[in-house]
C-alpha cells in the first residue's frame, strides 16, 4: 500500500463526511463482512420523548416524574434527557448529590434524602427493591407499543414505571439496504428490550438481531461473531459501545455520538448518518484496489 494512495483515500474521506484516524485504517476494512449496528442514537435519532408515566399503587405520578427527572437530569443518556426535560417541564429538580451512571442498566443518586434508581427492572431486583403488583404489566404494554420502558424506584421499592420512545432516522432504511448491496450482513445490537430491538430491526431491514445486551457483553458479541470468522465492522455511538468500537476490525462512531466512542473507533461519521457508513466501506475498498 503506497501511502499517497491512502492519503488520497483519507482526503476523499473527509469530503464525504468521514474522519479517518490515520491512513492506515483503510486496510482493515479490505475484508468486512458484517456490519454490527447499535440501536439506539445509530440506527435511531436517540433523540427520545417521554410518553408516558404510570405510578405503582399508592404512588403518585407527579412524584415518580419529579424524583426520576431529578436524577436523570445528571446523566448524558437518551432516556435521561427525556425524562428529565419532561420532568422539568413541570417544575425545578431537586439537586442530586452521589449521582452514579451504571453503564447500560440505569443511573442511581440521592435526592432529598431518598436513594433513588432509575433503569432496567432486574437493577432493581438486583438491589433488592419489592415490585408492586402492575409494574411488570405496564412495562410489558409499553414494550408491545414499541416503547423503551425503564421503571424507577426508591426507598427499595419500586414507584412508577417510564416509558420513552425514540424515532428511527429516516435515512436507516436505505443505509441498510447500501450495506447489503456491499454485501455485509446487517446485524441490531442493543442494550435495549428484545420486543422493541426487533420492532426496529423490521422497520430498517435487519433480521439478526442481539438485544438486552449489557455494555460488557457488546465486546462478547463483537467476539464471538469474530470467532465465527466473521471480520466485523461496528456503529455506534455510545460509552456503552467504546468497548466493542475497539474490538471490531473497523470501528465506526457517529459524529453525534459521546467522546468515548469516538476516541475508541477508527473513523466518524461526522454528521452521524448511518448512510455514510456504506461510503466509507465503499471509499476504503476503492483505495485499496487502486493501491494494489
Ligand atoms: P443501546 O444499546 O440501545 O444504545 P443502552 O445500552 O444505552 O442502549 O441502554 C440499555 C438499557 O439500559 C436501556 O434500554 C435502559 O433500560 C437502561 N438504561 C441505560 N441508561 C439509562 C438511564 N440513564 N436511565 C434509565 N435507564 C437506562
Ligand atoms: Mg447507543
Amino acid at each position: 500500500a503506497t501511502p499517497t494512495a491512502l492519503l488520497v483515500g483519507t482526503g476523499r474521506g473527509a469530503q464525504l463526511g468521514i474522519l479517518i484516524k490515520g491512513p492506515q485504517v483503510l486496510e482493515s476494512t479490505r475484508a468486512v463482512d458484517t456490519v454490527v449496528l447499535d440501536k439506539t442514537g445509530t440506527v435511531t435519532t436517540g433523540r427520545m420523548s417521554l410518553l408516558e408515566v404510570s405510578a405503582a399503587a399508592g404512588e403518585d405520578r407527579d412524584e415518580v416524574l419529579r424524583m426520576a427527572g431529578a436524577v436523570e437530569a445528571a446523566s448524558e443518556h437518551p432516556i435521561a434527557q427525556a425524562v428529565a426535560r419532561a420532568a422539568a417541564e413541570r417544575g425545578g429538580l431537586p439537586p442530586v448529590t452521589g449521582f452514579a451512571g451504571l453503564q447500560g442498566v440505569g443511573v442511581s443518586g440521592t435526592v432529598e434524602g431518598r436513594a433513588v434508581l432509575v433503569g432496567r427492572l432486574g437493577l432493581l431486583r438486583e438491589r433488592g427493591y419489592l415490585v408492586p403488583a402492575g409494574v411488570e404489566q405496564a412495562l410489558g404494554a409499553a414494550r408491545k407499543a414499541g416503547r423503551t420502558a425503564v421503571v424507577v424506584g426508591w426507598d427499595a421499592r419500586v414507584r412508577g414505571v417510564l416509558a420513552v420512545a425514540d424515532v428511527v432516522r429516516p435515512s436507516s432504511r436505505d443505509a441498510v439496504a447500501a450495506l447489503r448491496r456491499l454485501g455485509l450482513r446487517p446485524v441490531l445490537l442493543t442494550g435495549d428490550n428484545d420486543v422493541v430491538a426487533r420492532a426496529v430491526a423490521a422497520e430498517v431491514g435487519v433480521d439478526e438481531v442481539f438485544a438486552e445486551v449489557l455494555p460488557a457483553g457488546k465486546v462478547e458479541v463483537v467476539k464471538g461473531l469474530q470467532e465465527r470468522g466473521r471480520v466485523v465492522a461496528m456503529v455506534g455511538d455510545g460509552v456503552n459501545d467504546a468497548a466493542a468500537l475497539a474490538q471490531a476490525d473497523l470501528g465506526l462512531a457517529m459524529g453525534t455520538g459521546t467522546d468515548a466512542a469516538i476516541e475508541a473507533a477508527d473513523l466518524t461519521l461526522v454528521r452521524g448518518d448511518l448512510s455514510v457508513a456504506a461510503d466509507a466501506i465503499r471509499l476504503s475498498r476503492r483505495t485499496l484496489r487502486v493501491i494494489k
